[in-house]
């Protein structure tokens, strides 16, 4: 007889887990399968490159999470669990050709400073748009963290337009529909004060001409000097670790190695799921799907999959590819300007113009010359990383294509390419080969290999353009992560609010079933 719980979960991202653990505590019996032999799906942290070097393999800045409402419901059972944040004063900066940084510290006056020493005609804008901030962040964080659309965003709204006016309002839905071009224009001369906030539109598939980018990337940038950056003490997997120990400290399980093949739907209604080898699992209360929505249709009957509600989820669009490079150095990166060596993450774009042609070469299938490169440096930190002394750098390497236009595939292309971006690092941090004792290089090949989900490499669970977000994420008539069939929830990267380690889908899931 098929084993019967109240909610099952299918699959074990940080959003699944989410959910499981939300609704583990409030008396749910929950069963959590995961196709991988580990939970944990885009965090995930190895000894990928020498032994004692412990890398993030993909998400590595636990900010999200930390600000996000798991973390609020949960934190001291997390916290007993083991898991332990690592805050960082400095937590990003742009580093230039001429070597100049512009850092952004956990620190208001500071980082005005750094602006002012860079570009003293920008410091006024600077230090408004800071104080803008304050006066927009509540409504953006709580439109972030309502369903969409629901009766909670719509109050979101009505009390926006109470504290801030018409006007302020229309300021509002200027920022969500501006690109970070425009946005920047709009307030600075210099051209690096522009690249520090267009390079966080990169970390998502915003370049700096696409409408949608400012909103994210404003968060970002000011956001720095309220809240720095936080990764995991030994790592992000510390994060899902604790999860799986708060489900299973409330009766829930997590199983791996449980592929879940095949969603079953009575009189309309989900109500269980058959894993491959065929073991049957039944649902009472409702299946979450913690699936790329373009994966889902598969593992629904074909009749239902057919219904075109359902099919459209096929037509779900990938955002551009991400390549990943795991260092183990046996000395911090000699940055061209020592300054950048105590910030988590290096941004090298480096100007806007170069984000806005990688982005117009990746989407034309070409491998660009000057990728967006997003420089993690966890051991500044976290020395726990690394055996004493030496260091792990993270290297992300944004808006790639998905397919080459030269019909290479990645498997092909990725080994050249990587010594590229050694050779562009190489410009900033002279000497930065010789410390390598250890390397991996993870293509966007190799990205769906380790998760699903990362359909053709796309590290963000879907596009995030505006038809894809918002209420139409992550296709029309799915949203408040509903589906088109009665008991089947979605939540993940590909849902409402988007990408990131936030859980904040799995807790709007969790939320709309106790
Ligand atoms: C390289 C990279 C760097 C990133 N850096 C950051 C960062 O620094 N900070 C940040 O906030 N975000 C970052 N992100 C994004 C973030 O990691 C993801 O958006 C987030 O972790 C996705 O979580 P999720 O809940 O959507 O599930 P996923 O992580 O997508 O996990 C889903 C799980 O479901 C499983 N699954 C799928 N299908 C099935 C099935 N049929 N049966 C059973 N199991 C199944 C998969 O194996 C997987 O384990 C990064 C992502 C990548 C790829």
């Amino acid at each position: 007889m098929a084993t019967a719980v109240d909610v099952i979960v299918i699959g074990s991202g940080v959003n699944g887990l989410s959910a499981a653990a939300l609704l583990a505590k409030s008396g749910k019996s929950v069963l959590v399968l995961e196709a991988n032999d580990r939970p944990g799906g885009a965090v995930r942290t190895e000894q990928i490159t020498l032994p004692g070097f412990h890398h993030d393999l993909f998400a590595m800045n636990l900010g999200l999470f930390a600000g996000g409402p798991v973390n609020a419901a949960l934190g001291a059972d997390l916290a007993r669990h083991g898991f332990e944040l690592v805050p960082s004063a400095k937590p990003f900066c742009s580093l230039f050709p001429d070597g100049s940084v512009l850092g952004v510290q956990a620190d208001p006056a500071a980082t005005l400073a750094n602006v002012i020493a860079l570009a003293p005609q920008d410091g006024l804008a600077w230090q408004c748009l800071t104080e803008q901030l304050g006066s927009w962040a509540p409504h953006l964080i709580g439109m972030l963290g309502a369903d969409m659309p629901s009766v909670k965003a719509a109050k979101t709204l009505y009390k926006a337009r109470k504290d801030l006016g018409n006007d302020g309002v229309y300021e509002l839905v200027k920022l969500a529909l501006a690109s970070t071009r425009s946005f920047t224009d709009q307030h600075f001369t210099d051209p690096r004060v522009k690249a520090l906030m267009a390079s966080w539109g990169m970390h998502l598939d915003f370049a700096p001409d696409v409408p949608g980018g400012a909103m994210f990337a404003f968060l970002e940038t000011f956001g720095g000097q309220l809240f720095g950056m936080v990764i995991g003490k030994h790592g992000a997997a510390g994060m899902i670790n604790a999860l799986v120990g708060v489900i299973e400290e409330y009766g829930g399980t997590v199983r791996t190695s449980a592929p879940v093949e095949h969603i079953d739907v009575t009189n309309g209604r989900a109500t269980g799921v058959r894993i491959a080898g065929g073991e049957q699992f039944t649902a009472r209360k409702a299946v979450i799907s913690n699936v790329n929505p373009a994966l889902m249709p598969a593992l629904l009957p074909p009749e239902i999959a057919a219904r075109p509600a359902v099919a459209r989820a096929r037509q779900f669009q990938p955002g551009l590819a991400t390549m990943m490079m795991h260092l183990a150095l046996d000395a911090q990166p000699d940055w061209i300007n020592p300054q950048a060596k105590d910030y988590n993450y290096v941004h090298i774009g480096p100007y806007v113009d170069d984000m806005a042609m990688t982005y117009a070469h990746a989407q034309a299938g070409r491998l660009p010359d000057h990728p967006t490169l997003v420089v993690g440096q966890p051991t500044v930190t976290d020395p726990s990383r690394a055996p004493e002394g030496k260091h792990v750098l993270w290297v992300q390497v944004r808006m790639l294509p998905l397919t080459l236009a030269d019909g290479r595939t990645w498997d092909d292309a990725a080994p050249a390419y990587a010594e590229h971006v050694l050779d562009l690092l190489e410009q900033y941090a002279p000497g930065l080969r010789g410390h390598i004792l250890g390397s991996a290089v993870l293509s966007p090949a190799d990205l769906p290999r380790y998760n699903v989900n990362l359909v053709q490499g796309d590290s963000l669970g879907g596009s995030h353009h505006p038809a894809q977000f918002f209420f139409l994420r992550p296709v029309p008539g799915w949203g408040r992560h509903r589906t088109p069939i009665d008991g089947l929830y979605v939540c993940g990267a590909s849902t409402w609010p988007g990408g990131g380690v936030g859980g904040t889908s799995g807790a709007l899931v969790a939320d709309s079933l106790t």
